[in-house]
């Protein structure tokens, strides 16, 4: 086990080059639209903003909540919703020219809706053009009734990331609840939605920790998991406890899908929005 200390070759990643590239980067620009690859400084922005594709971040780029791994702003935004934003993001999305769009937000806990219906509006402008979506949302603090504005409008994918197992809860997602995360993908499993989750590893869980949660999931019948090695944005953020070996992503993968998950995307640079198109 690789504790602590410098950060392996196998997270070394490729410089953002090319064409494609410097087309998302205007497009992003031109529609005035935030990106989770830039605000949590992923490490494949190369390859895929390379490739065209880019995971669009909605409802502002200001979260209400403090997660000790995330490099996003914490705050009370002092605006409402932007209306205007899913024809944005839509049209941003065509001109990109992806067949799946993958789209995310902060949380809006000072709102009663959390932000749900700019969700539900985005989901309906991304299938009118004729692509599939995918929305990666917050739990909404467990209010059905704005869960239930995401799961009307059809996502061809919902997914809701646990990040992390129980026990780490409360120094990983201070404000949020492990079975109330749970809760919101069951939900959306019992609406017939195709469900997607992921967690983040070498915080210092363990690996029957992780086991544990993925026997969760089976209960609940997800469909996709995610697992990635954490990084630590800034050294404001929580310290990596563990660079965890490749082997052990591989592990991972073979435990999880012969629980019952049906696909398990586990390296470590997989992220939540990695190879996204391949989950519909
Ligand atoms: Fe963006 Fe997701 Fe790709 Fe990272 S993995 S660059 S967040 S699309
Ligand atoms: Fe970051 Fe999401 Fe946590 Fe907000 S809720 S701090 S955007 S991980």
């Amino acid at each position: 086990r690789n504790k602590r200390g410098r950060r392996p070759d196998w997270l070394r990643v490729k410089l953002p080059q090319g064409q494609e590239f410097k087309k998302v980067r205007s497009l992003v620009d031109e529609y005035d639209l935030h990106t989770v690859c830039e605000s949590a400084n992923c490490p494949n922005m190369g390859e895929c903003w390379s490739a065209g594709t880019a995971t669009f971040m909605i409802l502002g780029n200001v979260c209400t909540r403090s997660c000790g791994f995330c490099a996003i702003k914490t705050g009370r935004p002092d605006e409402g919703l932007d209306w205007d934003e899913p024809r944005r993001v839509a049209e941003a999305a065509e001109k990109m020219g992806v067949q799946h769009a993958v789209i995310t937000s902060v949380n809006r806990d000072e709102r009663q809706d959390g932000g749900a219906p700019i969700f539900a509006e985005t989901i309906r402008r991304i299938h009118d053009l004729g692509a599939t979506v995918e929305v990666l949302t917050p739990d909404f603090r467990g209010i059905r009734d704005a869960c239930q504005t995401v799961f009307d409008a059809r996502p061809d994918i919902f997914n809701h990331n646990m990040e992390t197992v129980p026990r780490l809860y409360r120094r990983v997602r201070p404000q949020a609840d492990y079975q109330r995360s749970l809760d919101v993908l069951h939900w959306a499993k019992n609406e017939d939605l195709r469900t997607k989750s992921g967690i983040m590893v070498g915080l210092g869980e363990t690996e029957e920790e992780v086991v544990d949660l993925m026997k969760d999931f089976v209960e609940i019948g997800l469909d996709v998991m995610t697992i990635g090695q954490y990084m630590q944005p800034t050294q404001m953020h929580l310290p990596v406890e563990e660079w965890v070996h490749p082997d052990t992503f591989k592990w991972y993968k073979e435990v999880g899908e012969d629980l019952g998950i049906e696909h398990v995307e586990s390296s470590p640079l997989t992220r939540s929005s990695y190879h996204a198109e391949k989950h519909v």
